[in-house]
């Protein structure tokens, strides 16, 4: 079960157009390229021990900061990598279980963009499991816009944009599904985009729950504001582990952070969990009222908050759109027009 062929990556593709990204569809598709695998010479074989990083071998340093699921800590293995040691007490029911743990790693093990973080291995013996990543040596988009308020010029804002719809586009077409894309998981390195975090929310969210207690939805802040409709929809205390995430609720997320760079604030800024959930739930967005920019620029927003999944656009036609977006008109000069959305306060 644990040995995966080449031949099972080189239809990793097509199995996974159709694939949520979740370990199941890996661990079907695994065990059937096993039986497949008499076509292909033995030493074509990858193991997942390959990807095993003894835990003796990485020297931890720093604690970088404690994320939803566990620490991150500056560390080295072969060089400075970051280490997300999951707070695993226990394998029982309420607890990650190794096999989710094991087949978002193997999600991870698929990727390799200059767009994403590059994944260099995981620890899989429990209760030590952790995730090996390159450490980035930027800030989040979070940090830049939210923390130092960095402004973003417009232009400079459609080339970050570009970008993450680059990273997300390789994802979705892997197969992979981020659920959390947000600007806390995504670095500027030089003005390059690093995307981190993506395929990881089962085990969060089986490690830690959603630290719902009782009837409380345990929201992290920040969060609601990337969930599109259909996701706040069936948020229960308990069902997070079953939200209905898809390459449209990437997609609804990524508009959020085009908001972000643009505006220098989340959407619903200010007001309460309950109206947020209420709002987006009803299909109401933030108004663009007073945002200055043109409409070309409110359109993308529109569409990726676009109620209905199967409205919002998919990453190559919103990159192959930013690539249109008439530099002129992007300057944020006094004497520009400001164009309102249709939509926007509708
Ligand atoms: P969150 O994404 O919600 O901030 P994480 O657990 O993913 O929570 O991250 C915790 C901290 O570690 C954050 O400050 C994050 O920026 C940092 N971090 C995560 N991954 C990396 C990485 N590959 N390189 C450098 N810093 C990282
Ligand atoms: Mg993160």
């Amino acid at each position: 079960h644990d040995i995966i062929s080449t031949a099972s990556l080189r239809s990793d593709r097509s199995r996974c157009i159709s694939g949520s990204g979740s370990g199941s569809t890996d661990s079907r598709a695994d065990s059937l390229d096993h039986t497949n695998n008499s076509r292909w010479p033995r030493q074509n074989s990858l193991s997942m021990k390959e990807w095993d990083i003894p835990y003796d071998e990485l020297k931890l340093f720093e604690v970088i900061g404690t994320g939803r699921f566990g620490t991150v800590y500056r560390g080295s293995w072969h060089g400075a990598v970051a280490v997300k040691l999951l707070h695993v007490h226990s394998l029982s029911d309420d607890c990650v279980p190794l096999d989710t743990f094991k087949h978002e790693v193997a999600t991870f093990r698929k990727t390799r963009h200059e767009n994403l973080v590059l994944f260099m291995g995981a620890c899989m013996k429990p209760p030590r499991l952790a995730i090996v990543t390159s450490l980035c040596k930027g800030m989040t988009l979070y940090t830049h816009i939210h923390l130092r308020k960095d402004k973003f010029t417009a232009n400079k804002s459609v080339l970050v944009a570009q970008q993450i719809s680059q990273g997300m586009g390789y994802l979705h077409a892997r197969g992979i599904i981020h659920k959390d894309l947000k600007s806390k998981n995504i670095f500027l390195e030089n003005g390059k985009v690093v995307i981190t975090d993506f395929g990881l929310f089962s085990v969060t969210k089986l490690c830690f729950g959603n630290n719902a207690r009782g009837d409380s939805l345990g929201i992290p802040p920040g969060w609601l504001c990337y969930l599109a409709p259909e996701v706040t929809r069936a948020l229960t205390p308990h069902a997070s582990l079953h939200l209905p995430f898809s390459k449209a609720t990437d997609v609804y997320a990524f508009g959020t952070v085009w908001y972000e760079l643009l505006c220098g604030e989340f959407p619903f800024k200010g007001q309460p969990p309950e109206a947020i959930i209420w709002q987006v739930g009803k299909g109401v967005k933030q108004s663009l009222a007073n945002m200055q920019a043109s409409r070309d620029i409110k359109d993308i927003l529109m569409q990726c908050w676009s109620y209905r999944s199967c409205d919002r656009p998919d990453f190559p036609t919103l990159l192959t759109t930013l690539q249109k977006l008439p530099k002129k008109r992007l300057a944020r000069s006094p004497s520009h027009p400001v164009h309102l959305s249709r939509s926007a306060d509708s």
